[in-house]
Formats: structure tokens, C-alpha cells, sequence
């Protein structure tokens, strides 16, 4: 009950922010046809919805009696970490795993232009199957990116999808190989990848304008560091606080975000051993917040 309220609200609260950004959007749009500004100078607002901030097993895991796990705060319960970006033109996710469907149904999502994969494992990618719905709706396959590697993970794990056969209903993907040093465009929206490595496979993060998404990360070099230095929004995994031989622990999350020195920073891919959201949030440093399923921020893009 309490969970739809706050969904409810969030709902209201996001269209509300939606009617003044479209009001915004088309402001600048007037002012700049009126001024001759080329177009690809408007300025594009953006809403983020955290749709899932747990780790590979979500929160509550299967079975386990923790405290974190019986928790009741809806802070507490978290689904497999994903995103939605709202814009203008387009809306996409960053990451479609296993909860994926209950998440497009939680958020209300009506259409999808994109998914961008950060990697192919299968908390990121097990829910793929069902763009079908959108891939009804749309007329058109979806179009999905990620580096050559999440790519062909994608291929191995669905690989019903790629055989030429008659039956019909199989999720239709547009492939997209990123490469790691080249920006890319969505609609006139530029997308700028960051490679990290996640152990010793290579992933990748995401900026678009002020706002960076990087997920399973363990380490980063400094020129990739380098493209999301002075972000205004920085969202970054760390699991618990011990340390974990492929994903950040809580210390070496905070350490990026000092460097990379974001307005608001926010943390993802949590894990049950991190502990309680109410407990564990106050010690963080002011700039720095706990993600949460349902959660919103905006960004320019
Ligand atoms: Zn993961
Ligand atoms: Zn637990």
C-alpha cells in the first residue's frame, strides 16, 4: 500500500516535472528559431528513474532471513539495477535484466527508442526477451548498444532470436556495436561511452550531457575517468562494504566520486550486505546518496 502511494506520487510528481520541462524545452526552442541558433544547440532536459538499484540477486534475496532482506522500508527492497531516461525525443534504458517487465510495468513505459547495455551478464541483460511488447507496439525491432563484447553475449544468450526460422513472436534486436572511444548519436542526442573493467571484462558506463551512469565497475583508468570529471550527476555502483574481487566496495566508490567531484552523486548495484538504506545513508558525505527503486533526477542533455 505504502509502496503504491509513493509510486503514485512519484508518478504525479514526474509528469508535473515533465509539463515544466516541456515547457522549457519549448521555450528554448522559440527563443532559438527567433535568435537562428542551430538546432542542435537546444537544450534537452532529461528525467532518470532508477527502476532497479540491487545487485545481481535483487534485495530481497531468495531465501535469506537478513535484516536488510526482511526489512519493510520500500528503500530496502530493490529489483536488478536499471534505468530509464526520459527525453523529449526518446526514451531508452540503460540495462534490461531479469526484472525488466515488472519494471516497464511499474514505470508505466508506453514506448522504447533504445537499450544500451553496460554488459551481458545476465542480471543486465535476462529480461531482453520482452521488448517483444514494444517490438508489437512500435513495428520495429529495438534497437540496442553495447561493446562488441556485451554483443555477443546478447547473441549467445538469445541466440533463438538470431536463427532464421518460421515461428513467429521471437524479441526482434537492432545491433549496435559501441566502441569504447567513439561518441555515438541517439536522435540528435550524443552519447559518450566510458570503458571500466568489471574484474577483467570490459564495460561500459554511459554520459549524456551532465549525467553518467556507470554500473560493475571495479576499475577505471584515468582517461576515461577524465570524460565524466565535473559531471553534475554521477551514479556508480558499490555493493557492500567489504571488498568484492569484480564490483566496487563502498570506500573506492566514494574515492571515484571525489575525483570525478559530481554535484550529486548516487549509488547503485547495492548489495543486502550494505546494510539498512536508513542506516547505512546518513554516513554518507553530504553529495552522495543511496539510489532507491523509483527513485527520479533530472539532467540536461
Ligand atoms: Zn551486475
Ligand atoms: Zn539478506
Amino acid at each position: 500500500m505504502n509502496n503504491s502511494i509513493q509510486h503514485s506520487t512519484l508518478n504525479s510528481l514526474s509528469i508535473g516535472l515533465r509539463v515544466i520541462q516541456k515547457f522549457y524545452v519549448n521555450l528554448y526552442v522559440h527563443t532559438s528559431k527567433f535568435y537562428g541558433i542551430n538546432q542542435q544547440s537546444i537544450l534537452i532536459m532529461g528525467m532518470l528513474t532508477f527502476l532497479g538499484t540491487g545487485t545481481s540477486q535483487g534485495i530481497p534475496v531468495i531465501a535469506c532471513e537478513c535484516e536488510v532482506c526482511r526489512s519493510a522500508d520500500a528503500k530496502d527492497k530493490r529489483l536488478r539495477s536499471s534505468v530509464l531516461l526520459q527525453m523529449d525525443a526518446m526514451q531508452l534504458t540503460i540495462d534490461a535484466g531479469p526484472d525488466f517487465r515488472q519494471q516497464m510495468l511499474r514505470a508505466n513505459v508506453k514506448r522504447l527508442d533504445a537499450v544500451l547495455l553496460t554488459h551481458a551478464h545476465f542480471d543486465h541483460i535476462g529480461g531482453l526477451d520482452d521488448v517483444r511488447s514494444f517490438n508489437y507496439l512500435q513495428k520495429l525491432p529495438t534497437p540496442i548498444y553495447g561493446n562488441s563484447q556485451a554483443i555477443s553475449g546478447l547473441q549467445r544468450t538469445f541466440d533463438y532470436a538470431f536463427r532464421k526460422t518460421d515461428y513467429p513472436g521471437l524479441p526482434e534486436f537492432q545491433l549496435h556495436t559501441v566502441n569504447a572511444a567513439q561518441p555515438f548519436l541517439i536522435r540528435q542526442q550524443t552519447i559518450i561511452p566510458i570503458e571500466a573493467l568489471h574484474h577483467k571484462l570490459p564495460i561500459l558506463g554511459y554520459r549524456i550531457g551532465d549525467l553518467a551512469y556507470l554500473t560493475d565497475v571495479k576499475t577505471m583508468t584515468p582517461k576515461e575517468l577524465l570524460k565524466i570529471k565535473g559531471v553534475n550527476t554521477l551514479i556508480i555502483n558499490a555493493l557492500k562494504k567489504e571488498n568484492h574481487f569484480s564490483h566496487l566496495r563502498l570506500s573506492e566508490a566514494l574515492t571515484i566520486i571525489r575525483h570525478v567531484e559530481p554535484k550529486q552523486a548516487f549509488l547503485t548495484h547495492i548489495s543486502h550486505f550494505m546494510g539498512l538504506h536508513e542506516v547505512i545513508e546518513p554516513t554518507l558525505p553530504a553529495n552522495v546518496r543511496f539510489a532507491y527503486d523509483g527513485l527520479t533526477v533530472s539532467f540536461e542533455g
